[in-house]
């Protein structure tokens, strides 16, 4: 731990100590009301009735009542109108319905159809969004196979339950920011629902802060060691291209390439994480996704929006796009049983208290910077004032530490002196704080023009 400088409100603390900045010792604390309202007996119920359509593949029947995807989409549409239902009427239900040309991916046209719950927030439209997603279209070992058994428990009945969890526990409340719950199509084949829904966000200029896409959440069954209960998160940094975007080469610039939009998220969902969900850690991964691997939250990226992805701590590879059968007495297949709903519903937990601490905190502060005036030994940030901040925090590491070693408490200032502190050893961001201790994801700062 780097030496502290000794202004009166400064506060240092340490990571296990950080947390409690979000502490849900107010009973009042809505986040905490609606952690408390998830249940392992209705992530089982979700998980249970997805499994039973059979197969969701993208290909599957769009009529039948019973089996296939468009008996699943039906499913949840009712399960979110269900949540819907405990909004006072804010929160609606769309079906966002389109068609996916024949490509190498797909043999022939299909229609997709993402489910999509919207919890209008306060900001109202131009204000800040946070979507949730997990899809609900499943696989065997053909990706193709229309008719076929697949049961996608854990790919991803698992995620679409904990969306879904999430949702019904957020909806009675009430949040400045506005909060998108979805059930996507199409993932298998190549990530079709996620991408239309991001591409037509971006068209419409949404200002989306932040996705989490929850993908393959269903145990952690099979991780060993002390730490195996835990929840991976897969966090971008540097842009796996080269990038024109201004924002990203002055991060690259000042040595802020594992300060990306994204990992700044990771480092707030972690620790709103341990302060709600003890019994859930989460564990950072620094990589887009799983190495050589893919998901929901990539065409966010793409589109330009932090985006991360939840997964289990250690997969298994015989439960998940596999025929169901048994092969030299071991069992294939994605079935319900292998599904711990107690482990799902504290998934559901990580997200519900994530999007409800974003979304009651105010906006990230803008016009961030480090004044750079003169060569100094300090380190004197300055920002704009936050509509809705009541206090702001200064976090500090050091380049070679993962996450946050200091949180600073400079109360009403948009300027704050590291007093002998340098730049160049150390990281910044500035998170904007509202009453009741709600803190937006940090801002990198840039360095000051004068
Ligand atoms: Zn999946």
């Amino acid at each position: 731990m780097p030496r502290i400088a000794s202004a009166p409100s400064l506060i240092a603390l340490g990571l296990a100590a950080m947390t409690t900045a979000y502490a849900a010792a107010d009973p009042a604390d809505p986040v905490a009301a609606a952690v408390a309202a998830v249940s392992p007996a209705s992530v089982r119920q979700t998980v249970d009735a997805l499994v039973g359509f059979g197969t969701r593949n993208t290909l599957s029947s769009q009529d039948d009542a019973g089996r296939g995807i468009g008996a699943a989409r039906r499913y949840l549409h009712d399960a979110f109108e269900q949540c819907a239902a405990r909004s006072g009427g804010r929160m609606t239900v769309t079906d966002d319905r389109f068609v996916v040309a024949r490509n190498r991916d797909l043999p022939r046209a299909a229609t997709l159809v993402n489910v999509v719950a919207t919890l209008p927030g306060d900001e109202g439209p131009g204000g800040r969004v946070y979507v949730v997603s997990g899809h609900y279209d499943s696989r065997n070992s053909d990706g193709l196979d229309p008719t076929g058994d697949a049961p996608g428990a854990d790919d991803d009945a698992s995620g679409t339950a904990a969306v879904v969890a999430a949702a019904c526990a957020l909806a009675p409340l009430h949040f400045r920011a506005t909060l998108v719950f979805m059930a996507v199509a199409g993932e298998e084949q190549g990530l079709f629902g996620a991408e239309h829904w991001a591409k037509a966000a971006r068209a419409r200029h949404l200002r989306i802060e932040g996705m989490l896409t929850n993908d393959i959440v269903g145990t952690s069954a099979y991780a060993v060691g002390p730490d195996a209960r835990r929840l991976r998160l897969f966090a971008d940094g540097v842009p796996g291209r080269p990038t024109t975007d201004a924002a990203a080469l002055r991060r690259f610039a000042t040595g802020g390439e594992n300060d990306s939009p994204s990992r700044a998220l990771a480092r707030t969902v972690k620790a709103i994480g341990a302060s709600y969900v003890p019994t859930l850690p989460v564990e950072i991964i620094y990589r887009r996704d799983r190495y050589l691997r893919g998901g929901d939250h990539l065409p966010f990226l793409e589109a330009g929006y932090a985006a991360l992805r939840f997964t289990e701590p250690r997969e298994n590879f015989d439960r998940q796009h596999q025929d169901v059968r048994t092969e030299n007495g071991v069992r294939y297949g994605d079935l319900a049983e292998y599904v711990d709903a107690d482990y799902v519903a504290d998934v559901a937990r990580v997200n519900a208290a994530t999007l409800a601490t974003l979304a009651l905190a105010p906006p990230t502060p803008t016009g961030v910077q480090l004044v750079t005036a003169k060569l100094e030994n300090d380190s004197t940030l300055r920002w704009n004032a936050v509509p809705g901040a009541t206090t702001y925090r200064v976090l500090v590491r050091r380049t070679t530490s993962a996450d946050w070693e200091e949180s600073i408490e400079v109360g009403d200032a948009t300027r704050y002196t590291l007093e002998g502190r340098s730049k160049d050893d150390l990281l910044f961001g500035v998170a904007a704080v509202a009453a009741g201790g709600y803190a937006s994801p940090p801002a990198y700062p840039d360095p000051s023009a004068d």
